[in-house]
């Protein structure tokens, strides 16, 4: 299973960039009320060093203290009243962009093409969407602002160190070299790590959601051993992914602890060492030691936040990854010139190498019904999805008129052709809602002609609510037959010229599927319908059957044509008969 993309460093880079854009003016208001606030916090140490010079100086009067008291006390406050200024502005600006960021996921998960999503499986797009949509959403509501806090705040006692003493604050550079070359080492090697993490959580989702989604699969085959031991696995890849990255971390925390002590206890020496041979005074020494204790702490805050911001890098870049997957088909294109669907020499692969179609060619006519039948895997529904245009052949082509389906705009496509498989999702709304999905303007009106349509119209009025019964996870449970009819009532409304319709009544008891089809064809009268059948009564009323066989077409004619031909169709055709008494 090929996994969704991942962005590379450089693109992710790109889209950071693209929105601290955006929200440059808000991100500046409130980093300047950070730099105030820091400022703030600037005046305690500062006004010690300058006590320490009066006393040592005698100069020290109980007025001079109480103006430093003040000071010290509208400081204080000034700090607090613009820290939570400050704070307030950024929790705003953290949302607004993760509310962004969620919706441009929510559209780039939605403009995935189909066979991606089905190539790459739920579980990695389930990932994304769980573990790290939630390890972005702390980065950038939480990580993010708190670490430009801390960028500010050192900034800003960084400088004020070197206003009071350039050369006393020389020694804490002794700390720079470890810190610097640590945290590029600790970057370094613990990227890959948090991205395998990330990949092992996806690998488990994945095993834990299909074994769950299959569990009658697992258990009618056995497959519980083998489930369990693949699950086993990917625990113990996550076991080894966050073993790694906590090895990192338990060798990078101390380094940096180590860093900060030695800061300290270098400009304590130094600046002492200053000011014992009076280069600066013992209240400048005391002002640029306390800076050096002061900034320790967002220095701290800045490299610990690092950790949790690789892992929202990891994680913007697989959500990001998603919109880099582009549909190739383009945006515009022209309508077909009429409705004759061709297919020439069709060859697919599902894996390299195990072509599953081995050169197909069919001509629908406009309005013709057609059935394909044929041994089970002998390639009807592929040829359903090639027709449909979900997926593009190998080799070969596909047209609706004179137009390619792989290069047709889904816009255009979905009014062209359409398919309708056995898999349909009822969503949560009321029957009016999941029909109007498919014509938002339909009127009532349209809604149960088209439920008339699919002999559903009689149950739905049954319905508690009539159309506005919710259905869904929480509403109205409706069985799968009537969720199949649903389905096609939506193809009804939708009302493309070609419908595909893959064992779309295969849930429906055969009186009444045929039944259906009946009412359906009615409907549908000048529509192209292929219809994917396992019940031999869809060939017996379709205009033309065509019989495929191990990737290819084997036999094409009608109905009698191909009974009187007594090939493959004529003894398919008996033991069904054998099998199934006459439908009324
Ligand atoms: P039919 O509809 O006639 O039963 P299909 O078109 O479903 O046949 O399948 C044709 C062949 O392609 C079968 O051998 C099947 O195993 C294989 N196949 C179908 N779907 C996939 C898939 N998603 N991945 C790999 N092989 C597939």
């Amino acid at each position: 299973m090929s996994q969704l993309p991942v962005a590379d460093t450089r693109v992710v880079r790109l889209y950071a960039t693209g929105l601290i854009r955006q929200h440059r003016a808000p991100l500046t208001r409130m980093l300047s009320l950070y730099a105030l606030a820091a400022m703030m916090a600037l005046v305690p140490a500062w006004i010690i060093g300058r006590i320490t010079n009066l006393a040592t100086d005698h100069r020290l009067t109980s007025r001079t203290i109480t103006y430093y008291v003040v000071g010290l006390l509208a400081s204080s406050l000034a700090f607090a009243g613009l820290s939570f200024l400050a704070r307030r502005r950024s929790y705003v600006l953290g949302e607004t962009v993760f509310a962004q960021l969620r919706e441009e996921f929510l559209e780039s998960v939605l403009a995935l093409p189909l066979v991606v999503v089905e190539r790459a499986g739920t579980g990695d797009l389930l990932s994304r969407t769980t573990n790290d949509m939630e390890a972005l959403s702390r980065t950038v509501r939480f990580a993010m602002p708190e670490w430009l806090v801390a960028v500010v705040q050192a900034l800003v006692t960084l400088v004020a160190m070197v206003l009071v003493s350039p050369l006393a604050s020389v020694a804490s550079i002794v700390s720079l070299p470890i810190l610097y070359f640590s945290t590029r080492y600790y970057l370094h090697y613990a990227t890959p790590g948090y991205r395998r993490e990330r990949m092992s959580y996806a690998s488990m989702s994945g095993s834990v959601s299909e074994t769950a989604e299959g569990a009658r699969t697992v258990d009618a085959h056995r497959l519980g051993p083998r489930q369990a031991a693949r699950i086993e696995g990917n625990i113990r890849e996550s076991f080894y992914s966050e073993m790694y990255t906590l090895l990192m971390r338990l060798v990078w925390f101390p380094t940096i602890e180590i860093a900060f002590a030695l800061a300290v206890a270098t400009t304590l020496a130094w600046s002492g060492w200053l000011a014992l041979h009076h280069s600066i005074t013992i209240g400048a020494a005391t002002t640029v030691t306390l800076y050096v204790v002061q900034i320790n702490d967002p220095v701290d805050r800045i490299v610990s936040w690092l950790d949790e911001l690789q892992i929202g890098q990891t994680s913007l870049a697989r959500l990001v990854g998603v919109s880099v997957v582009r549909d190739d088909r383009p945006i515009e294109g022209r309508e077909p010139s009429n409705e004759t669907i061709t297919m020439h020499d069709v060859r697919y692969a599902y894996r390299e190498g195990h072509d599953v179609l081995n050169g197909v060619s069919l001509t629908i006519r406009p309005g013709e019904r057609l059935a394909i039948v044929g041994p089970s895997g002998a390639g009807k529904s592929t040829i359903g999805r090639l027709l449909a245009g979900i997926d593009a052949p190998r080799s070969g082509t596909v047209t609706v008129g004179d137009v390619d389906l792989a290069t047709m705009p889904l816009t255009i496509l979905r009014r062209h052709v359409a398919l309708v498989t056995q898999e349909h999702h009822i969503f949560l709304g009321t029957v009016r809602e999941n029909l109007a999905l498919a014509k938002p303007a339909a009127s009532d009106d349209e809604i149960e002609r088209a439920l008339a349509a699919v002999d559903a119209l009689e149950w739905v009025r049954a319905l508690p609510d009539g159309l506005a019964t919710e259905l869904g996870t929480t509403g109205y449970p409706v069985t799968s037959a009537q969720a199949q009819q649903l389905a096609l009532a939506r193809l009804v409304l939708s009302d493309p010229h070609t419908l595909v319709l893959d064992e779309a009544t295969a849930l429906l008891d055969p009186r009444a599927a045929r039944h259906l089809e009946r009412s359906l064809s009615a409907v549908l009268e000048g529509r192209t319908v292929i219809a994917i059948a396992h019940r031999l009564h869809t060939a017996h009323d379709a205009d033309r059957v065509c019989v495929v066989v191990d990737g290819l077409v084997a036999e094409i004619g009608t109905h009698d044509e191909l009974v009187a031909l007594d090939g493959e169709y004529a003894s398919l055709w008996r033991s069904w008969r054998n099998e199934v008494p006459e439908p009324s």
